[in-house]
C-alpha cells in the first residue's frame, strides 16, 4: 500500500472569496512543489475551472479530481467529487438550475473568472457563486451519487455553514463518504463534541483560496494507487485502505 498527500479541497480563482493567485497554472506548480499527490477542485457552486486544472496537472503528475462545494438550501457547505467529466457537465447542470440568479458585485464579493493556461480571462461569471442552490442536502448528496460522485460535508465543525451550525444535528438519511473536519480541530474532540460513529471517516483538507495555505493541510490516503475508486475506498476504510490526519509533528 502506498501513501498519497491528499487536499481534496482546493478553491481557484472563480471563486468569489478566492485569491487572484489561485490560477490553474499556479495551484498545479504548487500543489507539485508542496508535495501533494492528489488534489480536488472544489469552487463554490461551479465546475467550470476544473478541467484545465485536471490537464495541467495530468502533464505535471498531479492527480486532480474534479469537483465542487455547494451551498444547500439550509447554508450548508458541501464537496462533491466526480470520476469523470460526463458526470461533471451532468453536475453543472445541476447547479445552473438550482443556484439562485443573484448579480455578482466584483468589488463586494470578489472576482469570479474563468482563465486559461496563460492566465488569459475566459469569462466572468456574472451569478454570484457564494449564493445557495435551491435544494436541501438531501437532494445535493443524492443528486452526487446518482452520478456516482462522493459526497463530504465540508468543515463540519465551523460556526458558520456547516451541517452542525446549520441543522444541529446530523441527518439520519444523510449517506456521507466522509466528513471534512478544520484544520485545528482535535479528531477525537470532534467525534465526541458531534457523538460521530467511528465508522465514519473524518478527514483534513485545506479549503485554500490563498496560495500560502496549499500544501499546508492534507490528510494521508493510504492505498494501491492515485484513482478515484481506491479514494473511495479509503475514505471509506475498504479493503485495507485508510486516511489518516497528519499529526503537528509529522506535518
Ligand atoms: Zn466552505
Ligand atoms: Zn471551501
Amino acid at each position: 500500500m502506498k501513501q498519497f498527500r491528499t487536499d481534496l479541497h482546493i478553491h481557484t480563482v472563480l471563486s468569489p472569496c478566492g485569491d487572484l493567485e489561485m490560477s490553474p497554472s499556479n495551484i498545479v506548480s504548487l500543489a507539485r512543489n508542496r508535495g501533494l499527490d492528489i488534489i480536488g477542485i472544489t469552487d463554490h457552486n461551479s465546475t467550470k475551472q476544473c478541467e484545465l486544472v485536471w490537464k495541467l496537472g495530468r502533464s505535471s503528475g498531479l492527480t486532480v479530481i474534479p469537483g465542487c462545494e455547494m451551498t444547500s438550501r439550509e447554508e450548508v457547505h458541501c464537496l462533491g467529487l466526480f470520476e469523470d467529466f460526463d458526470a461533471l457537465r451532468m453536475f453543472q447542470s445541476f447547479l445552473d438550475r438550482h443556484l439562485t440568479l443573484i448579480p455578482n458585485k466584483p468589488l463586494l464579493f470578489g472576482y469570479q473568472l474563468v482563465v486559461d493556461e496563460d492566465e488569459n480571462i475566459l469569462e466572468e461569471v456574472v451569478n454570484y457563486l457564494g449564493a445557495s442552490l435551491d435544494v436541501s442536502i438531501e437532494e445535493i448528496e443524492q443528486k452526487v451519487h446518482e452520478l456516482s460522485g462522493i459526497f463530504i460535508p465540508a468543515h463540519i465543525d465551523r460556526p458558520r455553514n456547516s451541517l452542525f451550525s446549520q441543522l444541529g444535528f446530523f441527518p439520519p438519511e444523510l449517506k456521507v463518504d466522509s466528513l471534512q473536519i478544520s484544520k485545528n480541530s482535535d479528531e477525537v474532540a470532534i467525534r465526541k463534541k458531534f457523538m460521530i460513529s467511528d465508522a465514519i471517516t473524518l478527514v483534513k483538507f485545506s479549503d485554500a483560496h490563498f496560495s500560502a495555505d496549499l500544501g499546508k493541510t492534507y490528510s494521508i490516503f493510504e492505498m494501491e494507487e492515485a484513482t478515484f475508486d481506491e479514494i473511495r475506498k479509503a475514505l471509506h476504510g475498504a479493503d485495507g485502505r485508510k486516511c489518516l490526519i497528519p499529526t503537528p509533528s509529522s506535518l
